[in-house]
C-alpha cells in the first residue's frame, strides 16, 4: 500500500531496489545489476509488444522465452480461468480427476499424431522431461528389462534443470556445478550442419546415435531424447530423413523416442506438434510453455498407447506425480488458448508467413558478421562469425564481450527482445508471437541491421 501512494518515479526506484534486494532472477548474474544497470522490469504487455516500468515499448521477439505464442493481452484466457475458479478452484490429479483435465487430455490426444493418446500433466517443461525419463525407465522395467535405464541426448541441447532433465541437457557449463548428475545420460552430436564438412553423410548424426546405443549396449538404453529443431546452439534443423532414421534405430534397439517439444509444439514450427513438421512418430512427446501461451503454468507428457499400456493393468501404477499438475485453472486456460489457435488458424499463419520472416533475416547476409541463418517456422537463428569465408567463430572472451558486453544490452536498448546466446557458437535467436506479421518483421530487421553493423565495427576495432 505504501508503494501505491508514492509517485510513479518512486515506485520505479523502489521496485528496482526491492528486486535487487529480494528477487533472485534465473540464470542471471545478480551482481551485474545496480543503479547504473537496471534490471529489465516488464510491467505491461499487448499483442507482440511489452512495456517496461518507464513506459518504453519493446517488440517481444522471443515470445517471453518461447511461451506467449498467441500473443500478449488476451483477456479471454483470464476470463476462462475466472470462470473455472467459480466452478472448481483446485483439485489434484493424485487419485482424483476433474472435468478440466479430462477435457484437455482428450483434446491433446485428438491433436497429437498417431497413437499418442495418454496425457500425464506436469507444471512445466523440466517436470515433463523428468517424467518422460522416469516413464521410459519404468516402461522397460515392466517389460522385464530393468537394465534399460540410459538416455541418449544431443550435445548442447537444453532439456531442463531438474537433476534428471539436466543429465540429458548437453551444456557443460550448466551441468558442471551440480555434478554428480543422475547417472546414465550419454551425449551424441547434434545437427549443426553449418559446421559440417560439405561431403559429410547427411545422416551421419543419426548413425552416431546407433553407434552410441551399440557402444553402451542396447540392453542398457531406455530412450533417445531430441527436439524437432534444437534450440540451444541456435535452431539446428535436422537434415532430410534424420528423424526417420532415428525412428528406425529406436525400433531396432527397443529404445523409446522422446520428442522434447517444450518449444517446438503449439505452432512454433507451423504445426501443433513439431514432429508433424518432420513427419516422425515419437513414443513420448513433452510439452509446456505455449500449451497455455504461458498465461498459466502447465506442462505434460503425451505417451503412446504402447508406452502407457503396461501401467493401465491390474495393480500397476506410475509412482510419480506433482501436486499442481493438471491444475484446473491451467487446464481452462489451455482450452481457451487452443480455441484461439483454432479460431485464428495460428499454425496456418506461421506457415504462410515464415518465408517472409526468413527472407527478412536472409537479407542481413550482406553484413560481414552474419554467418548463417537457419530455423523453421517462427523459430529462427542468426549465427555470428568473425570471418564469413572460413566460418571462424569468436573465442570465449570475444563472445563474452560481443554478446553480454554489447549485443544483449544494445538490442534491448533499441527496443527488441531476442536472445543473444553462446551456449554453442554465438547466435541471435528470434521466436516472435505467432501473430507477428510484416510490420514486426520489418521492425526486427531494422533493429538487427543497425545493431549488427555497429557490432562489426566494435569487432574490427
Ligand atoms: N525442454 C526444452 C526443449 C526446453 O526448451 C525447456 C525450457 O526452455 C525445457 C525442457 C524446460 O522447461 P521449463 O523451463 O518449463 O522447466
Amino acid at each position: 500500500m505504501a508503494i501505491a501512494s508514492q509517485s510513479p518515479q518512486a515506485v520505479e526506484t523502489d521496485l528496482q531496489a526491492l528486486a535487487r534486494r529480494h528477487l533472485w532472477l534465473h540464470f542471471s548474474r545478480m551482481g551485474g545489476y545496480g543503479p547504473e544497470h537496471e534490471i529489465p522490469l516488464i510491467t505491461r504487455a499487448e499483442g507482440c509488444y511489452v512495456y517496461d516500468e518507464h513506459g518504453k515499448r519493446y517488440l517481444d521477439g522471443l515470445s517471453a522465452l518461447f511461451c506467449v505464442n498467441a500473443g500478449h493481452g488476451r483477456t479471454e484466457l483470464g476470463d476462462a480461468a475466472a470462470r473455472q475458479v467459480a466452478e472448481l478452484d483446485f483439485y489434484t490429479l493424485w487419485s482424483y480427476a476433474h472435468p478440466g483435465a479430462i477435457e484437455l487430455a482428450t483434446r491433446l490426444a485428438s491433436l497429437a499424431p498417431g497413437e499418442l493418446n495418454r496425457v500425464f500433466f506436469t507444471s512445466g517443461g523440466s517436470e515433463a522431461v523428468e517424467s518422460a525419463l522416469k516413464l521410459a525407465r519404468n516402461f522397460h522395467r515392466l517389460h522385464g528389462k530393468g537394465q534399460k535405464h540410459k538416455v541418449i541426448a544431443r550435445e548442447i541441447a537444453y532439456h531442463g534443470t531438474t537433476l534428471g532433465a539436466l543429465s540429458a541437457t548437453g551444456i557443460t557449463e550448466l551441468r558442471s556445478q551440480f555434478e554428480p548428475l543422475t547417472p546414465g545420460a550419454c551425449h551424441v552430436p547434434n545437427t549443426n550442419i553449418y559446421r559440417w564438412p560439405a561431403d559429410r553423410d547427411p545422416l551421419w548424426a543419426a548413425t552416431a546415435i546407433e553407434e552410441r546405443i551399440e557402444f553402451e549396449g542396447s540392453d542398457t538404453v531406455a530412450a533417445v531424447i531430441l527436439e524437432p529443431v534444437q534450440n540451444a546452439g541456435g535452431c539446428f534443423v535436422p537434415p532430410d530423413g534424420y528423424f526417420q532414421r532415428v525412428r528406425e534405430i529406436c525400433d531396432r534397439h527397443d529404445v523409446l523416442m522422446i520428442s522434447d517439444e517444450v518449444i517446438c509444439a503449439w505452432g512454433r514450427l507451423g504445426h501443433m506438434f513439431g514432429c508433424e513438421r518432420f513427419g516422425y512418430q515419437p513414443d513420448i512427446v513433452t510439452v509446456a510453455k505455449a500449451l497455455t501461451s504461458a498465461y498459466a503454468p502447465m506442462g505434460a507428457l503425451i505417451a503412446s498407447d504402447r508406452v502407457a499400456e503396461p501401467f493401465m493393468q491390474g495393480k500397476e501404477s506410475f509412482a510419480h506425480g506433482f501436486t499442481f499438475a493438471g491444475h484446473p485453472l491451467s487446464s481452462a486456460v489451455a482450452m481457451a488458448n487452443l480455441d484461439v489457435f483454432e479460431r485464428e488458424d495460428l499454425c496456418g499463419h506461421v506457415l504462410a508467413k515464415e518465408g517472409e520472416l526468413r527472407q527478412m533475416l536472409e537479407s542481413l547476409h550482406d553484413l560481414p558478421i552474419v554467418g548463417d541463418v537457419r530455423g523453421a517456422g517462427f523459430f529462427q537463428a542468426i549465427e555470428l562469425v568473425k570471418d564469413k569465408e572460413t566460418k571462424e567463430s569468436f573465442d570465449d572472451e570475444e563472445a563474452e564481450e560481443l554478446l553480454r558486453g554489447y549485443l544483449s544490452g544494445e538490442l534491448y536498448r533499441r527496443g527488441l527482445i531476442c536472445r543473444a546466446d553462446d551456449r554453442g557458437d554465438p547466435v541471435i535467436q528470434l521466436a516472435p508471437p505467432l501473430i507477428a506479421d510484416t510490420e514486426q518483421f520489418e521492425e526486427i530487421h531494422d533493429v538487427l541491421r543497425g545493431v549488427l553493423t555497429d557490432a562489426w565495427e566494435r569487432v574490427r576495432r
